[in-house]
């Protein structure tokens, strides 16, 4: 049978039909394009969850991406395996004339394009690669000196001075739909083939351009719960970042827009020094010696400290997937500083657990609060998880909420005395940051 001509659009946390770099300039080339996803097994194997919400969430949203395609007369190819493996499959059952992706900036994917692109190269397929998650990337806001900013408010300025009404102009991909290839519905695995079931955690719809109006005077307030929960939808790309900054830049949410920044400022951090994955931004901080009790890090993580607001957070991340950010901030403080639990035992379990998990956010809000990252508060500022939830918290809607037990006074005692935990934890990182 003779080989059609093709190219792929591959999909990986650009889950969408519109405004998408990648798909866009394949669309836009001429060649019939043939979009595929790969269910990637190096990484659902590290998946310890069986109803992984996450997995439940792109496996919804690429059901929508295959019915759009349908209705165009298209369809999606959808593998499931190494994407090594899966590529040669596919270089011996097409013609591929180009494939086109957008940039990934974690060690991992940054390993398996380079893999990809040399396995093309060695066929003389051109891979076409696109900025498509940030607004701007790698070296493109950079100190006068041409280093890499480690401090966000100097990067933000500068970010705001190079913005121009071209950065978050849409990519037209509409106007080339007539380019999709045509093709019958190929098939499309159930979660079970992929060897995962449905998740009972319901998956946040994209309704953010509502929640920016109060944003800037209420998003501290867990009790309130007005933030944008956008955060799964710009993990998976089922919003395009240029949506997103449009909305900030119109509604004038200037300090909404500086959350967005801060997601790319880490992004940035992650991709100039990608060593942070596995050890502290400062590396002094590496030699603090942590207590690593298992017990108290499984009270931890199951929201049995005796510090309500603490417990709290972590009850709704058990339940919800979500923990609200002033939350996140006092949880890991509390294990690192309060429990003197490595800050990387934290990052795992809410890699695990949260739904908009973004390896690079949870790097650097864990070494912020540990202290330990680059653009960090003094070690020595302790958060009081008590006088943070009669700041934040102050009639307890939170916590009655999350962890009513304890509004009956049922609850367990607390597991160190803050005062002791804060001397405890002042010896020790005294002790690694000048032995
Ligand atoms: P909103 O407050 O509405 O903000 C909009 C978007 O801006 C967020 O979805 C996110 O993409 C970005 N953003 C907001 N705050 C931050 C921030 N401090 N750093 C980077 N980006 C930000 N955010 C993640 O997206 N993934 C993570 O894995 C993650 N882990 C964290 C771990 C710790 C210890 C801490 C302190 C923070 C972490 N954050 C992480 C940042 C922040 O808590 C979440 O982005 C936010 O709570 C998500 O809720 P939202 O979508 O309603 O955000």
């Amino acid at each position: 049978m003779k080989k059609e001509n093709i190219c792929i659009c591959w999909l990986r946390r650009d889950l969408r039909l519109s405004d998408h770099a990648a798909l866009y300039h394949a669309l836009k080339s001429g060649t019939p394009v043939l979009p595929l996803f790969i269910f990637d097994t190096d990484i659902l194997s590290q998946l310890h969850d069986p109803n992984d919400a996450r997995v439940n969430f792109i496996h919804k949203t690429l059901q929508q991406l295959a019915d759009q395609l349908a209705a165009l007369g298209s369809s999606l190819l959808i593998k499931h395996g190494q994407p090594a493996a899966i590529w040669q499959e596919l270089l011996t059952s097409y013609h591929i004339e180009g494939v086109y992706a957008n940039h990934d900036y974690e060690p991992y994917a940054r390993q398996r394009d380079q893999h990809i692109a040399e396995l093309l190269e060695k066929e003389n397929i051109p891979y076409h690669t696109y900025k498509d998650q940030v607004i701007f990337e790698k070296k493109e806001i950079i100190k006068d000196d041409g280093s890499p900013y480690t401090v966000f408010t100097p990067y933000f300025r500068k970010w705001q001075k190079n913005l121009t009404p071209f950065q978050v102009k849409p990519y037209p991909v509409d106007k080339y739909v007539d380019n999709f290839y045509k093709s019958t519905i190929l098939p499309f695995p159930s979660l079970k083939e992929l060897g995962f079931g449905p998740t009972s955690i319901p998956l946040p719809s994209l309704n953010f351009e509502d929640t920016l109006n109060d944003y800037e005077q209420r998003r501290d307030f867990p009790g309130d719960d007005v933030t944008s929960r956008i955060g799964i939808h710009l993990r998976f790309g089922t919003v395009s970042i240029r949506h997103a900054v449009g909305n900030a830049l119109e509604q004038g949410a200037e300090k909404w827009l500086s959350e967005l920044v801060w997601r790319e400022f880490y992004m940035m951090i992650l991709w100039h020094f990608p060593q942070i994955v596995h050890s502290c931004f400062k590396p002094a901080y590496d030699r603090i010696r942590w207590r690593n009790n298992e017990a108290e890090f499984e009270a931890w993580c199951s929201g049995n400290t005796g510090y309500p607001l603490v417990d709290a957070g972590m009850r709704q991340l058990n339940a919800t997937g979500f923990m609200h950010n002033r939350v996140r901030m006092v949880t890991a403080s509390f294990l690192t500083k309060h429990l003197l639990i490595d800050w990387k035992w934290g990052e795992a379990y809410f890699a695990e657990k949260l739904l908009d998990y973004e390896m690079a956010s949870n790097i650097g809000g864990w070494q912020w609060a540990c202290g330990c990252g680059n653009d960090a508060a003094p070690y020595f500022r302790v958060f009081n998880p008590e006088l943070q939830a009669k700041k934040f918290d102050p009639k307890n809607v939170y916590v009655n909420r999350w962890a009513p037990a304890y509004q009956q006074q049922k609850h367990v005692p607390p597991i160190v005395e803050h005062a002791f935990a804060r001397d405890r934890m002042l010896k020790a990182f005294k002790e690694a940051l000048n032995p």
